[in-house]
């Protein structure tokens, strides 16, 4: 096993995002089950960071 880039072509084997069903984007972790998105799974509310928020 090495680092860098060669090794990144092993990570197509299984998924571990598929489409959220809340915010529907491509965040879903399928064995958690739980949002990196929107925290789907965690939460009932949505997730949201203060430092996540869009310039102005
Ligand atoms: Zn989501």
């Amino acid at each position: 096993m090495s680092k860098g880039t060669p090794s990144m072509g092993k990570k197509s084997s299984k998924k571990s995002h598929i489409i959220c069903r809340r915010c529907g984007k491509h965040a879903f972790h399928v064995r958690r089950g739980i949002c990196a998105s929107c925290g789907y799974g965690k939460t009932s509310r949505m997730r949201n960071y203060n430092w996540a928020k869009s310039k102005k």
